[in-house]
């Protein structure tokens, strides 16, 4: 049966999102859970971690549940590249019993699932959904469009990342004209720092460090609880300090309540740290990645950043070949 058959057939879907969600896991959640519940299907809208407090404003966020509810007939993953980041909403059993549609676009992704809709080129997987939806001819409300809307916003960081096509900016516009409110996404998005996080930033800068091309910064448990912060809060980190001029790889390491230590990767055209990342466990995009690794946070940092310098040096005639800099460190 084809993915389309599969879903125009779905009655009781379980839609999950990626643990510790993104405006894109959040997004794609809700825009295809919204054009279903338009056709009269019962989606669950499931995410093991709960929605950020800067996602709250999407419409339908508060029907996001944790669990299952037990009587669904398919399960479609988004923006996962493994079933590990489904957390506690991954089930042997369940998996196995039901057909899995893997809708994704990290290069990483492990292929899980019985049908696959992975495209890394793909600049969301809210812009995935898209595509499928007009694919199916299913509605694109303003609801649906504003949840697609902010996805594509957050994970081109507001179409400035170097993967921003003109068919993204096109999807944008199409939703836009079906009713996502850009103005107010983007006051959601962008006017929603709390003040501690400044304070956690001001503090993690100063004592950002560059060697050899690698910018780095940490966020400790200590810092975190002095600031009065969680650990999602400071993921902005990591692209801010990846606009440093002498570096060509950012990183950032958050402690997690746990003790595990949470690396957020990023990296200029011509040097690819999502094989990094997917060799220490973890997965993401040529220029964005992650993983978590058992602490310490010092073996982490030295583990980390011995894997990027050997792949950086690795790189470097790939990006002389695209003019890129390995000399003004
Ligand atoms: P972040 O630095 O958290 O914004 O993540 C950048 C990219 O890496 C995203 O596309 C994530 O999906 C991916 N990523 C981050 N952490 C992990 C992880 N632990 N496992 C797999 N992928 C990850
Ligand atoms: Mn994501
Ligand atoms: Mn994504």
């Amino acid at each position: 049966m084809s993915l389309e058959t599969l879903l125009r057939q779905a009655q009781r879907p379980l839609l999950i999102a990626h643990i510790a969600p993104d405006g894109d896991a959040i997004g794609s959640l809700l825009g295809l859970g919204w054009a279903m519940k338009e056709l009269g299907r019962w989606p669950t809208l499931a995410c093991a971690d709960p929605v950020p407090e800067s996602l709250q404003f999407l419409p339908g966020h508060d029907e996001i549940v944790s669990r299952r509810k037990g009587d669904e007939d398919v399960i479609v993953s988004l923006d996962s590249s493994d079933l590990l980041r489904l957390g506690s909403l991954y089930d042997q059993e369940l998996f196995a019993a039901l057909p899995v549609v893997n809708i994704d676009h990290h290069v990483t992704n492990v292929r899980f699932g019985s049908e696959q809709l992975i495209e890394p080129t793909a600049v969301s997987t809210s812009q995935i959904v898209y595509d499928l939806l007009r694919r199916l001819d299913w509605p694109v409300s303003p609801w649906s469009a504003t949840c697609l809307l902010t996805g594509l916003i957050t994970d081109t960081r507001s179409f400035r990342t170097s993967n921003t096509t003109a068919e993204a900016l096109r999807t944008a516009v199409a939703l836009i004209e079906a009713g996502a409110p850009l103005a107010e996404i983007n006051g959601h998005l962008e006017h929603d720092i709390p003040m501690g996080v400044v304070t956690l930033w001001g503090r993690a800068l100063s004592a950002a460090r560059l060697q050899d091309g690698i910018v780095s910064v940490e966020v400790t448990r200590k810092l975190l609880r002095e600031c009065g912060v969680s650990g999602g809060d400071a993921s902005g980190l990591v692209s801010l300090v990846a606009g440093v001029r002498q570096a060509q790889i950012a990183v950032l390491f958050t402690e997690k309540p746990d003790g595990r230590v949470e690396v957020g990767l990023r990296s200029v055209p011509g040097v690819d740290v999502s094989g990094v990342a997917l060799a220490l466990g973890g997965g993401g995009h040529r220029q964005a990645a992650g993983c978590t690794l058992p602490g310490p946070l010092e073996a982490v940092r030295d583990t980390v950043l011995a894997h990027l310098a050997q792949m950086l040096a690795a790189a470097q005639p790939e990006l002389r070949a695209l003019g890129g800099s390995d000399s003004d460190a």
